[in-house]
């Protein structure tokens, strides 16, 4: 598999240089960055508490040079669209890919720093709308190039993170919190990152999957509720907090909860329980892989499965089959990632299950539901950095 990863990234370089010289003439600078995953910590981050993310080896890749002008001219590989558009608030593209560029562009300057005219080409992997953020990809790649093309690095890394997110909030309309682009600015191979979303402190921990494969198994659908079940969600947390007498969920224990019991509804103390639980898992894994310790690992991933089915209610038919499934299977840890309602479960498999348990998960998901998941094998990686 890393062969395979290695050849396609070089075929993927090539074509956007080929491209770059077709369009452009010479060549530019070569940048990437990466989607991500999610190992644990799920409807965590509005709650005070941790996630636990990397970047994977799955990158938008793109070539950038100055042009010595005030335009920006960019064409998109997988897309086939070429965009150009100025550096002023009203130049906006009308392309949603391009707005992505424009958006860290205005971020940039909004913070005081420098951009001018560029050319670029770009492509990548990251497959979108999957989970795996592609749109963190795009945004801190560019993020990145900028800061090291116009503004000898001088903006931290952290700010690279919050231009991403400001650039879906300002000109994406995307609501995101600052998980996804913090891994894919932050991202280190074979290191996932716990990330305390009050405090924004993080830490690395090593994970070297010796003898296990992570892999997303995409069931490729996505159930569009009627009634806003992330607010609802969220409204349950901060009733308990508000009756806890605490900002968030994050201060809270279960000795806590069980004390109110009697006085909130019963549905609130089950979404509660779940997010006290969450917290408490996601340190045990950080505990767990310190000691090398993957079965634990895999079955805090379980429980997460159990308690976002059972107790926040965000999963779906589809999810808890793909999850049963790696259960019969045998796999080490399985569980939904992301918010829930459809997207991709996350897997922790040895290395000889891997091939049976994709097949069997294919073929029985495919008999149930017409159609195969996709599947991706995915290797904790760097993320945004520069190539050339
Ligand atoms: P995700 O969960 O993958 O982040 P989003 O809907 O947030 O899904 O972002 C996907 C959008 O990001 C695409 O619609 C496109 O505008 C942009 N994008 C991501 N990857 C590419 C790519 N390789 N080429 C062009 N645009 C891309
Ligand atoms: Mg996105």
């Amino acid at each position: 598999m890393k062969t395979e990863q290695t050849e396609c990234s070089k075929a993927m370089e090539q074509k956007i240089h080929d491209e770059f010289s077709t369009r452009f003439g010479g060549e530019g600078t070569l940048y990437a960055s990466a989607g991500r995953i999610n190992l644990i910590g799920e409807h965590t981050d509005y709650n005070g508490g941790f996630v636990f993310p990397g970047a994977i080896d799955k990158v938008i890749m793109a070539e950038i040079r100055p042009n010595d002008s005030d335009r920006v001219r960019v064409y998109s590989v997988d897309i086939n669209e070429t965009a150009e558009f100025g550096l002023n608030e009203e130049d906006a593209p009308k392309e949603q890919w391009a707005r992505y560029i424009f958006g860290v562009c205005r971020e940039v300057i909004k913070r005081g720093g420098t951009v001018k005219g560029f050319d670029a080409v770009f492509a990548g992997n990251v497959p979108l709308g999957a989970g795996l953020s592609s749109s963190a990809a795009l945004e801190s790649c560019f993020a990145f190039a900028m800061n090291d093309m116009f503004n000898d690095n001088k903006i931290d890394k952290f700010e690279l993170a919050k231009i991403g997110q400001s650039t879906e909030h300002n000109y994406c309309g995307v609501n995101c919190g600052i998980m996804d682009q913090f891994a894919s600015v932050f991202g280190k191979k074979d290191c996932l990152m716990r990330l305390d979303c009050r405090s924004l402190e993080f830490e690395y921990f090593p994970f070297k999957l010796d003898g296990y494969t992570l892999v997303l198994v995409d069931s490729r659908v996505k159930h569009e509720l009627v009634d806003s079940p992330y607010n609802k969600r969220r409204q349950s947390c901060e009733r308990v907090a508000a009756k806890l007498g605490i900002e968030t969920l994050r201060d809270a224990t279960m000795e806590d909860l069980k004390r109110i019991e009697s006085e909130i509804s019963e549905e609130d103390y089950k979404r509660a329980e779940y997010v006290i639980g969450e917290k408490q898992r996601v340190l045990d894994v950080c505990d767990a892989l310190g000691r090398g310790d993957y079965e634990t690992v895999g079955e805090r991933m379980y429980q997460t499965h159990e308690g976002m089915s059972k107790l926040y209610e965000v999963s779906c038919e589809e999810l808890d089959f793909l999850n049963d499934v790696a259960r019969e299977c045998g796999v080490t840890g399985s569980r939904i990632m992301g918010g829930g309602f459809g997207g991709c479960t996350i897997n922790l498999v040895k290395n000889d299950l891997y091939e049976p348990f994709v097949n069997v998960v294919t073929k029985k998901f495919a008999d149930k539901y017409g159609h195969e998941p996709k599947i991706y094998p995915v290797i904790i990686s760097d993320g945004a950095r520069r190539l050339s």
